[in-house]
């Protein structure tokens, strides 16, 4: 007979400690066989040269070593449909319970429950927990039950109800020896997965306290490189959100951690109002008359605007899979208003190139700058894109270090005119919005 084991199912969480799944899995009854599933249909969509995929494969291959060697295991790692591989796993192992972190994206939300309903018919249960977030769902919403649409009471009510909470560490390291024994569970090789090792890197985070605490005065300036980078960290889970907070709260800065509280106020959006992920939150911002001239749209892909600083960000973007969220606000807004291109064709481009893409996020801020989202600013405030320069770039550091032509007549001229381009933006919003 087969022994029965429970399963932990590894996915946005990277990290074996303060990962609340996979302690609850390694405190039930069974021995836990930790698995990954790199999903075949996600892997579809990608660059080859995806630098994420190669960042998630090697946090894995980091965490099966440390597990062989330290715990006489490893993680089991698959590719496949979640579907087709959990096939396998009910043929080849009696299990008891899968267990693993919930994951809010519309798509995760359906293939959660069909898995459930899979296992379900194969007498295995399937729990799910917390992890990503420090509210989810429907914890922090108005007295009435109705979903904050406007970030200020949001976080309010976020730091008040973070106030009756014990924000518990969950501690994994007294629970690793109920792993299954077995140092050679499946792994794959890039290349198995039809990817190549990418050459842009994933930087390592760096949160230190004077970070933290020079937060408010530096974050504005792209060329002083003063936020934390921890984008991706928080998106694949190789840094715990609880710890961050509990980072945030020690030094005493409220503007770090409230940016943190964005990142969960998008993420309620986007659950509350799945139809975001297609369409404007605010309905009549679809009736826009976009111009979408493919060949504008290029000249922003590519950083080659004659705007100096929407060029710098386009092209340190396209460099390093970072921008900076002062330029992400410029850029965004140059194109849904001087180019009157549509928000969706700017995210889908920033989900391709993003090292630290967040759907919620990205829709989230994209649907923002084009003034068509929650609490976004009224249409008629659009950036001027030079007197940005003056305000955050004055010493031209960020810009020379992107587009050092910039001064010399080699550079390419504007494409389009700020006076006449705000103009037509203002008459096409309002023949649409007002
Ligand atoms: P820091 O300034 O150090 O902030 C720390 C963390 O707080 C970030 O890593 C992030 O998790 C969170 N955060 C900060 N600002 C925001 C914000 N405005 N919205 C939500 N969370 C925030 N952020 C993403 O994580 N993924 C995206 O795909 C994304 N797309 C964006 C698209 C546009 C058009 C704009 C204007 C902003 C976008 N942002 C996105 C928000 C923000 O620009 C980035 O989170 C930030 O620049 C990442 O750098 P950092 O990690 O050094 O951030």
């Amino acid at each position: 007979m087969k022994q029965p084991i429970n399963i932990f199912w590894f996915r946005r969480d990277l990290r074996l400690d303060d990962n609340r799944g996979f302690y609850e899995a390694l405190k039930s009854d069974h021995p836990v066989l930790p698995i990954f599933i790199f999903d075949s249909e996600i892997l579809e969509s990608l660059p080859k040269d995806d630098a994420r995929v190669t960042f998630i494969y090697n946090t894995l291959q980091t965490m099966r070593k440390t597990l062989q060697d330290e715990h006489s295991s490893s993680i089991a790692i698959y590719h496949g449909t979640p579907e087709s591989v959990f096939k396998k796993l009910v043929e080849s192992y009696e299990i008891n319970t899968v267990f693993t972190n919930r994951d809010y994206e519309p798509y995760a939300i359906k293939r959660d429950k069909d898995i459930e309903t899979f296992l379900e018919e194969n007498n295995t249960a399937f729990n799910t927990y917390k992890d990503q977030v420090i509210f989810e769902e429907n914890e922090v919403v108005k007295n009435d039950g109705d979903p904050y649409r406007v970030y200020t009471p949001f976080m309010k009510t976020w730091k008040a109800a973070f106030k009756t909470i014990d924000l518990e560490i969950y501690y994994t390291n007294s629970y690793l020896d109920n792993l299954v024994e077995n140092t050679r569970l499946p792994n794959l090789e890039l290349s198995d997965l039809g990817f190549e090792k990418s050459t842009q890197e994933i930087t390592d985070y760096d949160v230190t306290p004077t970070l933290i605490q020079e937060y408010e005065a530096k974050r504005n300036f792209p060329a002083k490189d003063a936020t934390s980078r921890l984008g991706p960290h928080l998106r694949f889970g190789t840094v715990s959100i609880r710890k961050m907070v509990k980072k945030a709260i020690a030094e005493k800065n409220e503007i770090f951690w409230q940016e943190l509280i964005w990142r969960e106020f998008f993420m309620q959006i986007l659950w509350h109002f799945p139809h975001t992920l297609t369409k404007s939150f605010k309905p009549k911002y679809d009736t826009i008359k976009w111009r979408n001239n493919e060949t504008e749209f290029k000249a922003w892909c590519q950083g080659k605007t004659g705007y100096p600083l929407v060029d710098a960000g386009m092209r340190e973007l396209n460099e390093t899979g970072f921008m900076h969220n002062r330029v992400r606000m410029l850029v965004g807004s140059f194109l849904c208003k001087h180019l009157l291109i549509d928000w969706r064709w700017g995210e889908a481009y920033f989900a391709e190139k993003l090292h630290d893409y967040e759907m919620a996020s990205n829709i989230g801020n994209w649907q923002w700058v084009a003034g068509s989202g929650v609490d976004a600013a009224p249409y008629f405030r659009i950036f001027n894109p030079t007197t940005q320069i003056e305000k955050f770039d004055k010493d031209l550091k960020y810009i020379s270090k992107w587009v050092p032509e910039f001064q010399e007549l080699t550079y390419t001229s504007q494409i389009v005119d700020h006076k006449e381009a705000r103009e037509r933006c203002l008459k096409v919003y309002k023949e649409a919005v007002s």
